[in-house]
């Protein structure tokens, strides 16, 4: 179960860039219209940053 160092070779996730995070648009309305962009948690490297080996 001991789990030692990791490969250096680590992937960037891609949507992200690495941060872990990412901007996502904010709609209103049933136009969905734009009105600006949140933050939030990514959701392709659950904010790790790395993507994900599968
Ligand atoms: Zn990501």
């Amino acid at each position: 179960m001991a789990t030692s160092k990791r490969p250096a070779a680590k992937k960037k996730c891609g949507p992200c860039r690495g941060t872990g995070e990412i901007s996502r648009p904010v709609q209103v309305g049933r136009k969905r219209r734009t009105v600006g962009h949140q933050t939030g948690m990514c959701l392709k490297c659950f904010g790790t940053g790395q993507a994900a080996t599968t």
